[in-house]
């Protein structure tokens, strides 16, 4: 192959003929500035719409997407990266890897969004996390029976739409390893990263047909190539790369990496004919490009804006870092470090960001500009943009130096507390003296903390942000339906009771919304999957606790019976998963800080003579980093914020804590030394296996495996909860098991709970029987 550069900067080699661009982003939100394609597949859903309309405000996303992208100055704009619903499940209909049980429904979109969502009689797709972030994709399921085929319509179709619109269309696709690596084998299936051979047939027409179309750049996004999911990166990178690199038609490839350092990989996509590789700066360092000769001709995608976290980029480092690359390398062209997917659109959707935090912050739109910015610095000089350089400088600084980012108190607070190495007591005493104060029976039932969000609580919400009403009134209907739920409970028969957590809109924003340190955007959002969006807070400042947060709603509940209440709260590793977190000090310290804050309401909650405090942590294995060498690090510190949070309360105090997942895997040690009193978990599905590894793990705590699943809709049976019991009675002693659903329960509907949880009790009570 012979590569020969001309004036204009034309590459031509025997296979494509493609300009290097300079200044992209790897992909962008698709939900709508205004979530108008949540509205509308909600609405398409229910058949309040139909598909022309779906399609009409899909086109319409997609068309003012690639308006701004192209009018803000990218050279090479991202197409395909628009999704109904998963841009995994688009790539899997690509490839026609739809599961069969979908086979028969009618029409083409519909089986993708029945794969997605399942309904009476389908399954959907089971959804796990995009790598360490807050995205969810639906896996692909590949059986002995798959066979891959080319289906292109709408990698074809977006690139149509892009193309008449004059935008300089790159097709993105998430990349053949990826594919398999996120996907798994059923029904006799071999293992999917067995099948790359016959992927990449298929792939390879796919360019093919690109490169018949005319398509300058495709990207091939390769993320699995970070991390530790795949142990053989860098063989199975040289092989599909050979392989697709070598093909006699084809455009200019671009395989695009992100979220961590690539290792054994970079060398080996550098062997490889592809005419550019993208690497994550944010996440990773970049030092191994400087090693890799086969670099000097390749166009480096340098990913130096974070595209997933929401802070300005330092212009001046920034653009320091991309000279010294360009050293190294043939070409450099500046990107986000991923997709834009996982921040919000607009800073201009934030009129109460405060002028000092409003300059430190850059969302989607921010982030393209600092692109543009930085592709002009490094082609003209540092002077051609010394404005926008200035302007960031200012804000660095600004940030450095504001008092709301150091607090001293806060950070003498945590040095004390660690340097006294205050413990509580050990398990045993601890167990004992919870007995003498609480007297509960054995199998104690309780429930994880929410009941259902009723529309009552909603419309309370809603007229409370509107103005029409006043906090006292919505203080008033939510004590209204804490009542009604302690009442409910004290009708079940339940043991420990809890208030419900109507005031939450959500369990993490309604603590920052009263911490210091955080800020609580207006239109925030970001999709979480499918049609489903977040708004997570930032987490700009030292955190600080100016006045208690839930212990007014806490007493009034327990004010009303005399059984336990729980007091109910959000543990620090959850709060920083499900949150911006700041960039400019370690996590670990901005984790012991937030544990500060749950440690003053523990005590405060204890104070209020509350002898049950529950601190959640569903997160915790979400934030375990995607490389293995980091993962102790993480666990250590993870556990020691659970614990400074949780260790301010006497050992009469009993705490509770709760963990969503059932496959714990790696973090199941960490439960053991989070050392709660009581660990209450998703089980249900796991047939009590979690059970037995916890014990295999030396937990020798409470435990309250869920004994059936809070996601279905369905009415467990007495029986059925009491052989779970009986199950785990096999591996945990009576002293020792609590009764409880496995999440909680404010998804569900109030007669779906009330049935349950009689059953729940009925089932508690006959094993009590023996
Ligand atoms: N206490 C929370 C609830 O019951 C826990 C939620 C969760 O596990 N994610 O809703
Ligand atoms: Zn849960």
């Amino acid at each position: 192959m012979t590569i020969r550069r001309t004036d204009e900067d034309v590459v031509m080699t025997t296979q494509a003929t493609y300009r290097p661009f300079t200044a992209t982003i790897l992909g962008a939100p698709r939900i709508g500035p205004n979530r108008e394609l949540k509205r509308a597949v909600e609405k398409y859903w229910a058949g309040g719409i139909d598909r022309t309309e779906l399609e009409a405000v899909a086109a319409n996303l997609r068309r003012g997407t690639w308006e701004a992208l192209t009018s803000a100055g990218l050279d090479s704009v991202p197409v395909n990266t628009f999704s109904y619903y998963d841009h995994v499940l688009d790539t899997a209909m690509m490839v026609d890897a739809l599961p069969p049980r979908v086979a028969d429904v009618p029409d083409e979109v519909d089986r993708y969004f029945a794969a997605a969502r399942g309904n009476d009689d389908i399954a959907p797709l089971e959804m796990t996390k995009w790598f360490d972030t807050n995205y969810h994709y639906l896996v692909p399921e590949l059986g002995a029976q798959t066979r891959f085929a080319l289906n292109p319509a709408k990698i074809l179709g977006e690139l149509e739409e892009a193309r008449a619109q004059g935008v300089p269309a790159r097709p993105v696709v998430v990349g053949p390893v990826t594919f398999l690596a996120l996907s798994k084998a059923v029904d006799g299936g071999s293992a999917p990263l067995e099948r790359l051979g016959e992927l990449l047939d298929v792939y390879g027409e796919l360019l093919q047909l690109l490169a018949d179309r005319g398509v300058e750049w495709v990207q091939l996004d390769e993320p699995v190539l970070v991390t530790d999911i795949v142990d053989n990166a860098g063989e199975l990178a040289e092989r599909a790369y050979q392989f697709l690199g070598g093909l006699a038609k084809r455009p200019a490839i671009f395989v695009a990496t992100y979220f961590g350092e690539l290792t054994d990989a970079l060398p080996a996509l550098a062997r490889t004919p592809v005419e550019a590789i993208g690497v994550d700066l944010v996440a990773g360092s970049g030092s191994s490009v400087a090693a890799v000769p086969e670099l000097a001709d390749k166009l480096l995608v340098a990913g130096i804006v974070d595209g997933r976290n929401v802070w300005r980029t330092d212009l001046e480092a920034a653009l320091g870092t991309l000279t010294t690359l360009l050293g190294a390398t043939g070409h450099v062209a500046v990107s986000t470090s991923c997709s834009t997917l996982h921040v919000p659109y607009s800073l201009d959707a934030e009129p109460d960001v405060d002028a000092a935090l409003r300059s430190w912050l850059a969302f989607g739109f921010e982030k393209v500009a600092e692109v543009v910015t930085l592709a002009r610095g490094l082609r003209e000089g540092r002077d051609a943009i010394s404005g926008e350089v200035a302007a960031s400088n200012a804000a660095v600084e600004a940030r450095r130096v504001d008092p709301r980012l150091n607090n001293g108190q806060v950070r003498s607070r945590i040095s004390s507390i660690v340097a006294s190495r205050a413990q509580r007591g050990p398990a045993d005493k601890r167990r004992a003296a919870q007995q003498d104060r609480l007297k509960l029976p054995l199998l104690p039932t309780t429930t994880i903390g929410s009941y259902p969000q009723t529309s009552a609580i909603r419309v309370a919400r809603a007229d409370l942000r509107a103005g029409t009403i006043d906090f006292a009134e919505y203080e008033r209907r939510m004590k209204a339906e804490i009542a009604d739920v302690i009442r409910l409970q004290e009708e079940l028969g339940l043991d420990v009771l809890v208030h419900g957590e109507p005031e939450r809109n959500d369990m993490v924003q309604y603590f920052a919304e009263q911490l210091d340190g955080f800020f609580a955007t207006q239109n925030g959002w970001v999709q979480s999957y499918g049609s489903r969006c977040v708004r997570p807070p930032i987490l700009y400042g030292d955190v600080a606790r100016p006045k208690p947060m839930t212990v007014e709603w806490i007493t009034y509940a327990q004010s009303l019976t005399e059984k336990p209440v729980k007091g109910m709260l959000t543990g620090p590793v959850t709060i920083l998963a499900w949150s911006f977190v700041r960039d400019d000090q370690p996590l670990a310290d901005t984790a012991a800080q937030v544990a500060l804050a749950i440690r003053d309401e523990t005590v405060d909650l204890q104070a209020a003579d509350i002898a049950i405090i529950q601190v959640d942590e569903p997160a915790l294995r979400e934030l375990l980093p995607l490389r293995a060498k980091d993962k102790d690090d993480y666990l250590r510190w993870a556990v020691d914020a659970f614990r400074l949070a949780t260790s301010g309360v006497a050992d009469s105090t009993q705490i509770h804590t709760h963990l969503c997942y059932s496959e714990f895997g790696e973090v199941i040690g960490a439960i053991a030394d989070l050392d709660a009193d009581v660990t209450s978990i998703e089980a249900a599905r796991s047939h009590m296996e979690v059970l037995a590894d916890l014990n295999a793990a030396g937990f020798s705590n409470s435990v309250g495996p869920g004994v059936y699943d809070i996601h279905s809709p369905r009415i467990p049976g007495v029986e059925e909860m009491a052989t779970a019991l009986r199950e785990a009675l096999d591996s945990v002693p009576a002293e020792r098991l609590w009764v409880n659903p496995d999440c909680g329960l404010k998804t569900r509907r109030v007669d779906e709970v009330v049935a349950s949880l009689r059953n729940l009790v009925a089932a508690a009570n006959e094993v009590r029987a023996g």
